[in-house]
């Protein structure tokens, strides 16, 4: 599959690579790299990567505007449905490519790999560009590195194989990358207001008899904390690991939007399902929504309530001696 991306790369002089709205570090860098190994080895295409960008993420490169033509091929990364591409119309290209590590959704695209036991879209492009004997540079190797770090959170879950490791090594050690600890303060820096906001979720988190954790973060106490809306949201990541707790959410309120972002993550209980009815979906152990009412989130609250109650059922059935 990966020689046929490159005989579709090598036919197509314009590329446009986009991929989901709502950005995060795995789809830019891996639309920032895709975009720049291609430039390296094909210097008179033209490359586009687009989509809305984000002040925050201003250490993965530049964005750019499209620019089409009855001849463009479209490259979509890290997004399993049409409904979440970023800023491109599918079915304005000549031809379009998927890449993608969610679980399949739908089909939209002219060719289609998916490995959804990846990690992160960056794994993939870390192979493909191995596989198809593509060169990177310091700059692409760094973007690719962390991408990988940031959709694994930091090699933590199983999708941290000994392939992807060996990957890894290799591309520390072909591009020199001796300075991981930037790369990682590019990622993990943040302001005190966040931290104290952590601080008040883990305070006031609510937790079920089944163990989901959930906590209302609203307007009101975004503007108190002085954060912003996004990276309250992203706090979810940093409340794994609670005896309590097998299911967090975090409910946030977008103003801005007019939305309510829903970020449910998981160390057990299969979550994307109960998120795919309130709008929303993602990966096993790692989704997100969008509802319009706290009331919606606290339904969907109550539907992985009922999933922890049958997880906690299941384990207690395997090891049935252990109280
Ligand atoms: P997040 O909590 O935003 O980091 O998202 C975790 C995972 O859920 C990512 O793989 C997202 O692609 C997916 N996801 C988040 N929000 C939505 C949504 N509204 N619809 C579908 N998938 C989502």
């Amino acid at each position: 599959m990966f020689k046929k991306i490159l005989r579709l790369i090598k036919k197509y002089d314009t590329i446009v690579i986009a991929r989901h709205i709502g950005v995060d570090p795995d789809a830019l860098a891996s639309q920032v790299a895709l975009r720049d190994t291609i430039l390296l080895a094909f210097p008179n295409k033209k490359v586009m990567a687009v989509g809305n960008g984000s002040a925050k993420f201003h250490y993965m490169g530049k964005l750019d505007k499209l620019e089409l033509n009855n001849e463009t091929l479209l490259i979509i990364l890290d997004t399993p449905d049409q409904k979440r591409v970023d800023g491109v119309d599918v079915s304005e290209f000549a031809y379009s490519i998927k890449i993608d590590h969610h679980p399949f959704v739908e089909k939209f695209c002219d060719v289609e790999y998916i490995d959804d036991k990846a990690g992160s879209t960056c794994e993939i492009l870390l192979e493909l560009i191995e596989n198809c004997k593509l060169k990177m540079n310091k700059e692409i190797a760094s973007y690719l590195f962390m991408g990988v770090v940031s959709d694994t959170n930091r090699f933590l879950f199983n999708t941290a194989t000994p392939k992807l490791f060996r990957l890894i090594a290799n591309l520390i050690e072909e591009y020199q990358l001796d300075d991981l600890f930037s790369l990682y303060q590019n990622l993990y820096l943040r302001p005190m207001s966040e931290v104290r906001l952590q601080g008040y979720i883990g305070e006031h988190m609510i937790v079920t008899p089944n163990g989901v954790g959930y906590i209302e973060i609203t307007n009101d106490l975004i503007n108190q904390f002085g954060v912003d809306s996004a990276s309250a949201g992203n706090m979810i990541n940093n409340f794994n690991f609670i005896e309590e707790v097998y299911v967090w959410v975090t409910i946030t309120e977008d103003v801005k939007n007019d939305i309510i972002r829903i970020g449910i993550r998981s160390r057990g209980p299969v979550i994307n399902f109960v998120a795919e009815r309130y709008n929303g979906g993602g990966h096993v152990f790692a989704s997100g929504a969008r509802v319009t009412s706290f009331e919606t989130a606290l339904a969907l609250v109550n539907d992985l309530d009922e999933v922890c109650k049958k997880y906690k059922e299941s384990i207690k059935e395997e090891s049935p001696n252990e109280d």
